[in-house]
C-alpha cells in the first residue's frame, strides 16, 4: 500500500478567486492566486494539491 506524501485539503470557497500558501506547517509555498472558470466546481493547487470547492 503505498502512502501518498500528499495531503490534498479539501476547501469550501464561495468566490472563484481563491489563494493559497500551503497551510501546513513547514508545508507552505509561495501565494498563489487560483481562480476557476464560471463552469468548474473545483480547483486544485499545483503546489500543494490542496482542493478549493466552489460552494452557491
Ligand atoms: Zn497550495
Amino acid at each position: 500500500m503505498e502512502t501518498n506524501k500528499k495531503k490534498n485539503t479539501k476547501k469550501a470557497v464561495k468566490i472563484e478567486k481563491v489563494f493559497c500558501a500551503g497551510g501546513e506547517d513547514g508545508d507552505g509555498h509561495p501565494k498563489v492566486y487560483l481562480s476557476m472558470g464560471e463552469k468548474e466546481k473545483s480547483i486544485s493547487c499545483p503546489y500543494c494539491g490542496n482542493i478549493f470547492t466552489k460552494f452557491s
